[in-house]
This record gives C-alpha cells, sequence and structure tokens, in this order.
C-alpha cells in the first residue's frame, strides 16, 4: 500500500527507540502517514501543531507521563487515542482510559493487534464526526446482532431478544462505543448511574444475563469480549 498526503496521520508518542521503529515500520507498511514524539510535552506539542488522525502513546515517558499528555490533549481535542502499557501498568491504563484514552496494547503485541487498533480507533472517530452531522445513529449491527434504537428493538439472526431494561442499557451504551473497551467505572457510571462504583457483582451478573441471551456460545462470546482487569468491549467487525 502507498502512503500519500490523503493517508490517516498518526501521531506516535514512544521514547523506545525500538519500539518507535517497529510501530514505524508496521503502520507505514499498511499506508499511514506517521509522526514521532519521544517525549510527553513534544507529543502535546506536536498534537496541536499538525493535528493526527490518531495518537498512539506510551504511557511510561521520560517527562510527563502518558496519562497527563491524555489529559492535556483532552483539553482541545477528541481524537482518538490508544495507550501502549508496559507490564506493571495494569492501574495505569485503566486510569488512562477514564481520563479520556479510547483503547489500549498491551506489551508485547504483534502487527495484527495494532493494526486492528488503529482500524477501531479511526472507524470510531469518523462515527463520532457523522453522528454530530446527522444527528444520533439510530441502529446498530454486527455479525446476526442488530439493534434498532429507534424501535428499542434487539433481534439475534432475526429472532427478537426480550431484554430487561438494564440489559438493554448495557448493550446500548456498549454499541454507542462499538469497537472500543469500556471500563468497569465507565460502564456502573452510564447504567447505573453516578455512586454505583461498588456495585462491580451487578455489572458481572448483568453482562452474564445478556450473554446468555444473544451469544450462541456464552462461555465463547463473539460479541461481548471480556477485557481482563479493565472491561467489556463490544465487537464491531
Ligand atoms: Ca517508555
Amino acid at each position: 500500500m502507498t502512503t500519500d498526503s490523503t493517508s490517516p496521520l498518526l501521531l506516535v508518542v514512544e521514547d523506545d527507540a525500538p519500539m518507535r521503529r517497529f510501530l514505524r515500520v508496521a503502520l507505514t507498511a499498511a499506508g499511514y502517514r506517521i509522526n514521532e514524539a519521544e517525549t510527553g510535552m513534544d507529543g502535546v506539542h506536536k498534537a496541536a501543531m499538525q493535528p493526527p488522525d490518531a495518537i498512539l502513546l506510551d504511557l511510561g515517558l521520560p517527562d510527563i507521563d502518558g496519562l497527563e499528555v491524555v489529559r492535556r490533549v483532552r483539553d482541545w481535542s477528541q481524537v482518538p487515542i490508544v495507550v501502549i502499557s508496559a507490564r506493571g501498568q495494569e492501574k495505569d491504563k485503566v486510569v488512562a482510559l477514564d481520563v479520556g484514552a479510547d483503547d489500549y496494547l498491551s506489551k508485547p503485541f504483534g502487527v495484527a493487534e495494532l493494526l486492528a487498533r488503529v482500524r477501531v480507533a479511526l472507524r470510531h472517530a469518523a462515527r463520532v464526526a457523522s453522528r454530530s452531522a446527522t444527528g444520533e445513529a439510530t441502529r446498530f449491527a454486527v455479525g446476526e446482532l442488530e439493534i434498532d434504537l429507534a424501535a428499542r428493538r434487539v433481534t439475534c439472526a432475526g429472532t427478537e431478544i426480550h431484554l430487561t431494561p438494564i440489559e438493554y442499557r448495557l448493550l446500548t451504551t456498549l454499541a454507542q462505543h462499538a469497537g472500543k473497551v469500556l471500563t468497569h467505572a465507565f460502564l456502573l457510571k452510564e447504567v447505573w448511574g453516578p455512586g454505583s462504583e461498588g456495585e462491580a457483582h451487578n455489572l458481572r451478573v448483568f453482562l452474564a444475563a445478556l450473554r446468555r441471551k444473544i451469544e450462541a456460545e456464552p462461555a465463547r462470546p463473539r460479541y461481548l469480549l471480556t477485557e481482563q482487569g479493565v472491561g467489556y468491549r463490544l465487537v464491531d467487525e
């Protein structure tokens, strides 16, 4: 694939030279344009000077840490941010998502996983942009699962699925952010309201109930994936 000025521009913020090189080689081979920063401050600066279509952000940086970069960029931009975390940064990864990052990659990761995360991030940005122009999306479909938000109707392989109000709100919250991982804290706040942070067991119970209704094999889900220690993701492809 060739790169031209219409290819999506990705900003890579990473201090580790071999990792930066891996990202550059993999992403340019896939047709993306790359801008690089070695420090958090340089990353914030480059995000402002030449706004990218998505940012790949290492959490462990030599000056300000990745969480601070997410906070600063979110002051003015909704650009998708995929954080890259090392072993031992599991907690930071969850905090990064809660302060506005869109997704994460845990080191070590392969090229296929990298490209999948970038595709989701760019698609999500396109969806947010089109939604603001045409109003809320009213229909979501992936595989055999369909949600008609206007009619409040969920079907799987054409058969209507009856959901409780909480199951429905959980599913539509995941669908509004399809492809993205949503943290336990975010889902609890969106579905049960503020102050429900301690009710993580409810989330597990309702998630399991939802899986039994929409998954052919609930123990090996096709749609509703568990992100260990982080949250859940509804696939969008
Ligand atoms: Ca680093």
